[in-house]
Order: C-alpha cells, then sequence, then structure tokens
C-alpha cells in the first residue's frame, strides 16, 4: 500500500474541513481525487504532502509516517500544489536546477535537470524567464519541479485547470506518461479527467467522502437509475399520448417529431416506444438511449 489514510480530521480554527477520512491507495494506482469547491481536496493533498498537519488521524506513505519522517517523506513525493506557485523572476533552467540541489540525491544537479527538461518537453524554453511563459509552459515547470527527484509516489492539485483544451491534452499525457511507474492521486473537479485518466475514483463532498470505486464500477453509485431516450417520429404525435406508454415518467419536446422520454428503472422501453409507434401508424426514424455518465453520478452523489 502506497498511501494509508486513517480516520484524518482537519480543522481550521472552529471550522471543520475534513471530516475522519479514510483510504488507501495501492502502489502503482492512478487516483482521481474528484469533489466540488471547498469539498476538502487541497487541504488532504496538503497533509498527504506532510505540509500541513492534520489535526487528528494518520497518514503514512510507502509506509512512513507524515510527522515524524516529514523529511524523509518529501523526497519520495513528488507535489504540484494548486495554482502552481513559481518565482516568475527566474529562469526556466536556474529555477529546476536550484530545485535539484535541495534534493541532493546523489546525482549531479545538472543531470537532474537535463533529464527532467528533456521529460517534460521544456527545451525549447529552458533559457526564459518562468514569468515570459504560457501557462501551459509554467504548468510544464510545475510538474518538472514535481519529477524532478522521480519520486515513487505524485500529488496533484488541479494539475490542468486554467488550460486551454490543447495544453489540456498535453498536460494529461505528460502525466499519463510520467504514472506508468508512479503512484498517482490527482485532484480535479473536472469529470472528464478522471473519466481520461484515473484508475479508481475518491469522491468527496464537504470533507467526507462519499464515494470510493474502481471507474468501472463507480456508475452502480446512482441507486436509483433512469434512463432517457430521445425518440424521432416521421410524423406528429401528442405528449399525453407519449405519457401513456408503460413506464414513461417525463415527457418533453425537443423539436418538431423529436421528443425526449424518461423512464425510471433499468429495464429498456425502447420496445415499449417502438410498439406505440407501430400501433399509432409511426415511423421510429431514430431511437438512442442516452447514457449516464460520471457527471449525473457526481451530481447524485454530491447534490451539486
Ligand atoms: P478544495 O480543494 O476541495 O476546494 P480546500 O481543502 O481548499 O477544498 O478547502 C476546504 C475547506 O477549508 C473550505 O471551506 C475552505 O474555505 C477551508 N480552508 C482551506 N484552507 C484554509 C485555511 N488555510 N484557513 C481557513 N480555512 C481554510
Ligand atoms: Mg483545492
Amino acid at each position: 500500500m502506497s498511501i494509508i489514510v486513517r480516520g484524518v480530521s482537519k480543522f481550521y480554527g472552529e471550522q471543520k474541513a475534513l471530516n475522519n477520512i479514510s483510504f488507501e491507495v495501492k502502489t502503482g494506482e492512478i487516483v482521481g481525487f474528484l469533489g466540488p469547491n471547498g469539498a476538502g481536496k487541497s487541504t488532504m493533498m496538503k497533509i498527504i504532502t506532510g505540509f500541513i498537519p492534520a489535526s487528528s488521524g494518520n497518514v503514512s506513505v510507502n509506509g512512513l509516517d507524515v510527522e515524524s519522517d516529514n523529511l524523509e517523506i518529501k523526497k519520495q513525493i513528488g507535489y504540484l500544489p494548486e495554482n502552481n506557485p513559481l518565482y516568475p523572476e527566474m529562469y526556466v533552467r536556474e529555477y529546476l536546477g536550484f530545485v535539484a540541489s535541495i534534493y541532493n540525491s546523489g546525482i549531479s544537479g545538472k543531470k537532474l535537470t537535463d533529464n527532467i527538461i528533456e521529460l517534460t518537453g521544456l527545451a525549447p524554453e529552458q533559457n526564459k524567464k518562468i514569468g515570459s511563459l504560457s501557462k501551459g509552459y509554467r504548468q510544464r515547470v510545475g510538474l518538472a519541479q514535481a519529477l524532478i527527484h522521480n519520486p515513487a509516489v505524485l500529488i496533484l492539485d488541479e494539475a490542468t485547470s486554467g488550460l486551454d483544451p490543447n495544453q489540456i491534452v498535453e498536460i494529461r499525457n505528460l502525466i499519463k506518461e510520467a504514472g506508468k511507474e508512479k503512484t498517482v492521486m490527482l485532484s480535479t473537479h473536472i469529470m472528464q479527467e478522471v473519466e481520461a485518466i484515473c484508475d479508481r475514483i475518491i469522491i468527496i463532498d464537504k470533507g467526507a467522502i462519499v464515494a470510493d470505486e474502481e471507474k468501472s464500477e463507480i456508475y452502480s453509485k446512482i441507486k436509483h437509475p433512469k434512463q432517457v431516450i430521445q425518440v424521432e417520429f416521421d410524423k406528429e404525435t401528442t405528449e399525453t399520448s407519449l405519457a401513456g406508454i408503460e413506464k414513461v415518467s417525463i415527457v418533453k419536446k425537443i423539436r418538431n417529431n423529436i421528443w425526449e422520454i424518461e423512464a425510471d428503472g433499468e429495464e429498456d422501453i425502447r420496445p415499449l416506444i417502438f410498439n406505440f409507434a407501430v400501433k399509432n401508424n409511426l415511423t421510429v426514424l431514430s431511437l438512442n438511449r442516452q447514457e449516464s455518465n460520471l457527471e449525473d453520478v457526481f451530481r447524485h452523489l454530491t447534490n451539486g
């Protein structure tokens, strides 16, 4: 087990940010930490990386206790904090050389810097000031400082927020590539991000875990599934007659002859719609069932 979190709570003064959180991350897993703003994601990550203490409970990373082995743990973890604080007046290579020198790992600082500049595609920008870089390149510098000492565990807090779609794809690819041999925990409020990168999903809301599942299992969290069908007929029909189909709960007109039909339960109602059409002398031009997606699960669990 790479990360073990046991009964962690965190108070900021009177305010409870985390309420008795427990979970484990296995070696090599890529876990998405998902939750609305203020849920406690950044707080949890700062505790795992040893930057702030928990109010109660404990955390271990690779068998080391975060409180008592604080310095050793920082060597094993790469951390990209939220909003990626950097020194805008420093040059890319100068800054990464500085970070490399802190780790004093036995490998020369120059070699570490060369390697990481290559890995993160920063070569063309290495002699520019950090402050003059695009947001995408600044985020690469943030990832470079997190990866420079080849840590076993990567903690990435909102690594792609504020980037444009091309930059998001580039940074995700870098994370996927780097994550092949590492344990990764990444926070995001973007559902597609966890669908694209993660093996497992932990959803937190108001400081508590509301779901902790393999990506393939998360959909079973919706206890009362509904199905939404879009159907197009060749001729007009009425809302009342469609609402008369067995199991149908809601009927909405989208456009002329195109309807959205909702039903409770999992039993596929498309055959019933088809029979309705035949009985009413209508031809079905299209009939699509819309899959529920991670966004539905998220809203269902966080009442967002
Ligand atoms: P998230 O990263 O999921 O948006 P945070 O961990 O940043 O959530 O915040 C969780 C809660 O703790 C929020 O209500 C936030 O306002 C509060 N909080 C976070 N950091 C501090 C702090 N340093 N001092 C006081 N309250 C804080
Ligand atoms: Mg945050």
